[in-house]
């Protein structure tokens, strides 16, 4: 049995007021809280570090390679078609998806009032086990960005 780890960053810068009533995708689960990303794509910061720590475990190239925010086509799309065709790679190169655990961290959105339905929404996509906690800024950067750490397990081959 071959196995691999990946590791995806993200970050994107936020604006506006958390008395908007904005909303933030965070996992491909729309988070109400008044600030907006400011991204080319719906800057899914959870569902676009998943797709590279994916990619990057299986030594394909990462989302700003295969999704370039020059094309056109990638403008304001849906950042969970990208997850779906990372998915789509790695399962044709032979890998299954051990676990998949991911660390937000951003003073607003709160996450752990949503953890349940985003890891749910990523686990659907990836057909495999999702961990996702929340941790805060502590006030050193206000609300201005959202950052994600994901870290995958890849596996492929049979048990010896
Ligand atoms: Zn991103």
């Amino acid at each position: 049995m071959e196995t691999r780890i990946g590791h995806g960053y993200d970050l994107h810068r936020l604006e506006g007021t958390l008395e908007n009533d904005d909303t933030l995708q965070v996992g491909g689960v729309s988070v109400p809280c008044g600030l907006r990303v400011i991204a080319h794509s719906d800057g899914d910061a959870v569902i676009h570090a998943v797709a590279d720590a994916l990619l990057s475990a299986a030594g394909e190239p990462d989302i700003g390679q295969l999704f370039p925010d020059t094309d056109a086509k990638n403008k304001n799309r849906d950042s969970v078609e990208f997850l779906v065709e990372a998915v789509e790679r790695i399962n044709a190169g032979g890998w299954a998806i051990g676990n998949v655990d991911i660390t937000v961290i951003c003073d607003q959105p709160k996450i752990d009032p949503y953890r349940d339905q985003i890891s749910e929404n990523v686990r659907r996509i990836v057909v495999a086990p999702v961990n996702i906690k929340g941790k805060t800024h502590e006030g050193t950067r206000g609300n201005q960005a959202i950052e994600v750490h994901a870290v995958v397990l890849l596996q492929r081959g049979e048990h010896s």
